[in-house]
């Protein structure tokens, strides 16, 4: 099995957090479609004819491209990949991007899932962060989805800011519930250099997200969310049951995936590659059909901490039969590691499984970085 990951380098608006590659320019959105196209094209060997399971357009903002487009990607996927056991097909979209007449053309040309930029259905939480909709295009957006017969949906939360009290977070969860919203990522505000949201606390024109209030809004999304039948399957990721993204789950079982367009990652198991993020230099490369990227062959220490890295922000965990088969030097230092993990009630062991206790899993980054060799 394998993925493919298309990215779409364009938005309307630049929200304040956002450090992804993307241009507010959509002046050169022909010329990028027949680039990715062409990328498609050029690298139909990387997955060696593994079967695709999942397609996911990602950015950016894909909803800014026309039907016609997208369905234009898909014509060229089937031409060069096998899609013969595809399972989802995703595309991630801003709430004013979407009314039925459009979500039902995506529907007809085979998206089945819909991963919705809402982040919050507050109208001071989304001006805070330059997000392109209202609150009231946050709900339209979803019944229109329902209407148009697309209810695998996702949505994006985003907690912990300035503006996100206690009451509006709760509000926004039971939103979500209430709408019976199959998947949620919840992100906590973080501040990336060269955001505008940096630059504005560097002037102290906007506040810094407050710690105390990221913790509380976290341990509330676990307990509310776990008390409406939502399973806490990733550390920012929930879902009812069967809905977890299959395509994000296989990059966190190291399943091979291609990612098509600039600053697009690919992973085959041994190497790891990224295209320049930069949306003119890439359409020149590809109009000479070359791909511009840079590689990097992985090894033992990298597949290991990488192995780390993804699954013990899972509920599945770390399995210790997957570090043995890396070798005796990264079971012993996965184990040593791990021991006043345990002590300290951080982590505990399930079988061959070794998980992140409920309670840490906020600090499961420092965990993770404890046990990286
Ligand atoms: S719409 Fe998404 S990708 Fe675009 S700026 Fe906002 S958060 Fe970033």
């Amino acid at each position: 099995m394998a993925g493919i990951y298309i990215h779409i380098p364009f938005c309307k608006k630049a929200c304040h957090y956002c450090n992804f590659h993307f241009s507010t320019s959509l002046k050169y959105k022909d010329a990028m479609i027949q680039a990715l196209l062409k990328e498609l094209e050029l690298r139909q060997d990387y997955l060696q004819n593994e079967s695709i399971e999942t397609i996911y357009l990602g950015g950016g903002t894909p909803s800014v491209l026309d039907v016609k487009d997208i369905e234009q990607m898909f014509t060229v996927i089937q031409w060069y990949y096998n899609i013969s056991s595809l399972q989802e097909c995703t595309l991630e979209a801003n709430p004013d991007d979407l009314d039925k007449d459009y979500i039902s053309d995506l529907k007809s040309i085979g998206v089945n899932r819909l991963s919705i930029g809402v982040q919050s259905f507050d109208p001071v939480d989304l001006e805070w962060m330059n997000r392109s909709h209202s609150a009231q295009q946050a709900h339209d957006c979803i019944h229109d989805a329902y209407t148009a017969g697309i209810d695998n949906l996702s949505i994006d939360l985003i907690f912990g800011s300035p503006t996100t009290s206690d009451n509006i977070w709760s509000e926004n969860l039971e939103l979500a519930t209430r709408y019976k919203i199959k998947h949620l990522s919840c992100y906590a505000l973080t501040v990336e250099d060269k955001t505008p949201l940096k630059a504005l606390i560097d002037k102290g024109k906007s506040l810094s997200p407050d710690d105390d209030r990221v913790a509380r809004q976290f341990h509330k999304a676990q307990t509310y969310l776990k008390s409406n039948d939502y399973l806490h399957y990733e550390i920012s990721n929930y879902c009812l049951d069967q809905y977890q993204s299959r395509h994000n789950s296989n990059y966190w079982n190291q399943v091979p995936y291609i990612g098509i367009g600039p600053s697009a990652h690919s992973f085959n198991g041994k190497e790891r590659q990224w295209n320049i993020a930069h949306n003119q230099k890439y359409i020149n490369a590809l109009t000479e059909d070359t791909i511009p990227y840079e590689l990097e062959v992985l090894s033992t220490d990298n597949l290991y901490n990488e192995y780390i890295m993804t699954k013990m922000r899972t509920s599945q965990g770390c399995q210790t039969s997957v570090i043995k088969g890396m070798g005796e030097k990264y079971e012993r230092h996965f184990l040593e590691s791990l021991s006043s993990l345990i002590d300290e009630g951080k982590v505990i062991r399930s079988d061959d499984y070794y998980v992140v206790v409920d309670d840490y899993k906020i600090i499961s980054d420092q965990i993770i970085g404890d046990l990286f060799i």
